[in-house]
């Protein structure tokens, strides 16, 4: 349901604003804390004889808040003491007016004075109690407190609206509505602010009780707000497009889709998205992938369970960090120390790794693995990966860092042998495997010197841009055998479709897809 405020600076253009909205929304929210002039009692029976469906609500907030909208200048004028504000919400319950909407900050005893009001007035108005907070979005744990705070007045709605300072902020706040659910507790619940947005599409399709929405943009009483009819519009397209029109919320939708997202920090140069969209698409299954920069990782882990998100990929540099928020971590993932892949099950986070048989899967595609040697340059996740698939199909890996220490520690786990970088050259193995990012597109690099390239029959590189990286173009003039990133990253993406969705992804289609792509910037 779609609120209009009215923020107007005259009475005659509230009046008239009334009248427009009276045909669009479901409510309207008189701002008597921005509206210059007139008297509630018109405002309010002007909305009945435009409406007799549309619901009002009366508010009249705190001077801060004009401020944030862009009002400040007139705002105070009709600046109010605590006093007048209760007089006028009273005022609001006299008059019948459908809700007044009365702040958490106000104290216990206003609110418990305005309650015994309503009561004895046997007013039909029903009580927000609303928390608004201009500056951020606090921890959920501290949300949950706040919205406990306003429930234990039994209010017909809790109201808690934060500022979304990064995207991840919207997730965190739109966790209340399930939890109020939980409690069965009417909300509203979104985050103002221009990062906050995407909260006011999403709140009401998840069961938060409105959201708002201005008839013009200069109409807007807090930032990010949309007008009524890109909110509409939105709307039609959730509704008409992916999404199945019968379902009552967003988590009702959100379950029968199938949406999937990867957490990284940068993800702007990311394929997956373009491979894991064609596979979805090509496997018919209602659902797409988004890539979501991602600064807060507990929150964004907090948003896959209340967007009822179905799994997720993590790359660089959450595969480690990751693991401390989820609810079990599958064995290969515990032993290799890195998740690349979550599983979303009603709630329940488990998280795999699939970049090892990714790896394995590409190596084995080219060459035996049991009995052979494989140098593994680098000991971050991926070389931990490398390692643990190696040793699992009864092959020998050698790891080979720049970091001493690192690398040590890596091989010590592993039970395998350490060489430092600088010593690369006096090794000889079957396989050589970059592991490390030396080389990754836009810089022509490689990690080892061409000479030392003779003493492999087989070198990978997991970096799939470049296709051919320079280590794999000095390779192959040195005569190896040499094996892409390309594969690699099909096949990991490929058991993550798989994990998540039961079915065979079409593996073709997606190296064709990505192999295009990079071509294409070559
Ligand atoms: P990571 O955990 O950060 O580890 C990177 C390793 O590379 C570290 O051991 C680091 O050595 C070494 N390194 C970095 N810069 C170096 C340099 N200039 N010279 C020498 N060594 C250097 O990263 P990761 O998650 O393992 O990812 C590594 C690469 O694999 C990335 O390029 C990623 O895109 C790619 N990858 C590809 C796939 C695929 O499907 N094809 C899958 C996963 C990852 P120190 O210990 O000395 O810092």
């Amino acid at each position: 349901m779609i609120c209009v405020p009215i923020t107007a600076r005259t009475k005659k253009e509230a009046l008239h604003n009334i009248e427009r909205s009276c045909q669009f929304a479901d409510f309207i929210e008189l701002r008597m804390d921005l509206i210059n002039g007139g008297r509630l009692e018109e405002f309010i029976s002007a909305s009945r004889s435009n409406s007799d469906s549309v619901k009002i609500i009366v508010t009249c907030r705190k001077k801060e808040e004009a401020t944030l909208a862009g009002k400040a200048a007139y705002a105070k004028s009709t600046t109010r003491n605590t006093k007048e504000k209760m007089a006028l919400l009273k005022e609001a319950i006299i008059q019948d007016a459908d809700f007044v909407d009365v702040e958490l900050a106000e104290g216990h005893a206003l609110i418990k004075e305005l309650q015994a009001f309503c009561a004895k007035q046997s007013s039909k108005t029903k009580i927000i109690i609303s928390y608004h907070n201009l500056k951020e979005t606090p921890a959920l744990t501290k949300l949950k407190q706040i919205f406990h705070q306003c429930a234990k007045f039994k209010p017909a709605i809790v109201k808690i609206v934060t500022t979304a300072k990064i995207v991840e902020d919207n997730l965190t706040t739109l966790n209340l509505i399930p939890y109020a659910k939980e409690h069965s507790q009417k909300i509203i619940s979104l985050c103002m602010g221009d990062k906050g947005s995407i909260s006011r599409v999403v709140a009401p399709f998840m069961g938060s009780y409105l959201s708002f929405a201005v008839l013009e943009k200069k109409g807007q009483s807090a930032p990010g707000q949309f007008t009524v009819s890109e909110m509409k519009q939105i709307n039609e397209l959730l509704k008409s497009g992916r999404i199945a029109p019968e379902a009552k919320d967003l988590s009702a939708q959100m379950s029968q889709n199938q949406n999937y997202i990867l957490l990284g920090n940068p993800v702007g140069q990311s394929l997956s998205p373009l491979m894991h969209n064609a596979a979805l698409k090509k496997m018919g299954i209602n659902g797409t992938y988004c890539a979501f920069c991602v600064q807060d990782l507990r929150g964004a882990i907090q948003g896959i369970r209340a967007m009822n998100i179905r799994g997720a990929s993590v790359t660089i540099p959450f595969k480690v960090a990751v693991m401390e928020y989820l609810d079990d971590v599958d064995g290969d993932a515990l032993k290799i120390g890195a998740v690349n892949t979550i599983i979303n099950s009603n709630g329940r986070l488990t998280g795999y790794n699939t970049d090892w048989l990714g790896l394995i899967l590409t190596l084995q595609e080219a060459m035996l693995i049991k009995n052979k040697t494989f140098v593994i340059i680098g000991a971050g996740g991926t070389a931990r990966a490398a390692a643990y698939g190696i040793i699992k199909k009864g092959g020998l890996p050698v790891i080979v860092n720049r970091t001493q220490g690192k690398g040590k520690t890596l091989a010590n786990e592993f039970n395998c042998a350490f060489y430092s970088l600088s010593e690369i050259g006096k090794i000889k193995a079957d396989c050589l495997i970059n592991t490390t990012p030396v080389g990754m597109y836009p810089k022509n690099t490689s990690p080892v010197k061409a000479a030392a390239l003779n003493n492999y029959q087989y070198v990978m590189d997991v970096i799939y841009n470049p296709l051919k990286t320079k280590l794999l173009k000095e390779a192959e003039r040195q005569g190896c055998h040499i094996i892409s990133g390309l594969d690699m990253f099909v096949n990991q993406g490929a058991h993550q479709l798989r994990l998540w969705t039961g079915k065979e992804p079409p593996r073709m289609l997606m190296k064709k897809i990505i192999s295009e792509r990079l071509t294409q910037v070559e």
